[in-house]
């Protein structure tokens, strides 16, 4: 593929520059289209199945449910219970990936966890498991590759930022560029789960910050903050998600003065049903 491109923005009176990952593909863009990366250049014989887990909205499942897709590779995606509105749902990340062919398995609360652990098990050589959100080691090529497009376009940057979930992108980044300083923040729980999880892949790097949010914001739910510096962004040029952009732009803002190269993760495909959450609390169209 060719090299992302770049945009650049002004909050505050700061100039930022973009990588604009989300415009790779409307599905599997941002940070999951870096993650899958060594999946993408598989030859298609190699596997036959891929096997995922977790949320039923999630970023991760719709990337890999567009990946199976191209590939010619079935795709079971296993999920806690889901409510009935949400099978039944037009929109957001689940129908999308549905329509893509995954094929999704519900399970009991109380069984997840064992069936999770036992899924590495019975594992066929054509299958491949992709853990919860794509925390693989598998990454590091994504992101070198990533490196590779920031090196080339000799900006003149301090440092470089991107939101994390499981902090594997902004890890596997930090460890690639290490002439630069990585910002990130935990939108997922706090700090210390999120080195745990990164400790988990690799020994976190000290070129990478992890810098603590000001008030505690719990995932994905509607923040009146996280649309305020949404639609300031928006109106700067670029669409961000809503999920993990908001607190790390917030974090940005408020805790460093550098110039920086801002990588996008993608997610904006979830925003139509965030917008709606939005909407329905009546903090949509509060000027
Ligand atoms: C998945 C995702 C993240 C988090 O990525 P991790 O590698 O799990 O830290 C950040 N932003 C967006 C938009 C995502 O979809």
């Amino acid at each position: 593929m060719l090299s992302s491109p770049l945009s650049k923005l002004v909050l505050d009176g700061r100039e930022f520059f973009v990588k604009r990952d989300d415009f790779i593909d409307p599905f599997l863009a941002g940070n999951k289209y870096r993650k899958l990366y060594t999946l993408l250049q598989t030859p298609k014989e190699n596997y036959k199945t891929i096997i995922s887990y977790g949320g039923t909205q999630s970023n991760a499942m719709l990337a890999i449910a567009a990946m199976c897709k191209q590939k010619g590779w079935h795709f079971y995606y296993y999920t806690k219970a889901l409510s009935q509105r949400q099978k039944t749902q037009a929109e957001g990340n689940y129908f999308h990936a549905l329509s893509l062919g995954m094929q999704h398995k519900e399970l009991d609360t109380i069984h997840y966890r064992d069936f999770v652990a036992s899924l590495r098990l019975n594992l066929d050589e054509k299958s491949y498991i992709i853990d919860q959100g794509g925390a693989d080691k598998s990454v590091r090529e994504g992101m070198e590759v990533l490196a590779s497009e920031i090196r080339a376009a000799k900006l003149e940057i301090d440092a470089i930022a991107t939101p994390s979930g499981t902090g594997t992108s902004a890890l596997y980044l930090a460890l690639a560029l290490p002439e630069y300083r990585v910002y990130t923040t935990p939108c997922v729980g706090d700090s210390d789960y999120l080195k745990e999880q990164m400790s988990a892949l690799e020994l976190i790097p000290n070129n990478l910050i992890i810098l603590e949010p000001k008030k505690k914001f719990h995932f994905a739910k509607p923040y009146p903050e996280f649309l305020e510096i949404y639609k300031r962004l928006l109106n700067a040029g670029v669409a961000f998600d809503l999920l993990y952009a908001p607190s790390l732009w917030l974090a940005l803002l408020d805790q460093t003065q550098e110039k920086i190269l801002y990588v996008h993760s993608g997610g904006v495909s979830g925003n139509e049903s965030m917008l709606k959450r939005y909407e329905k609390k009546g903090l949509l169209f509060n000027e």
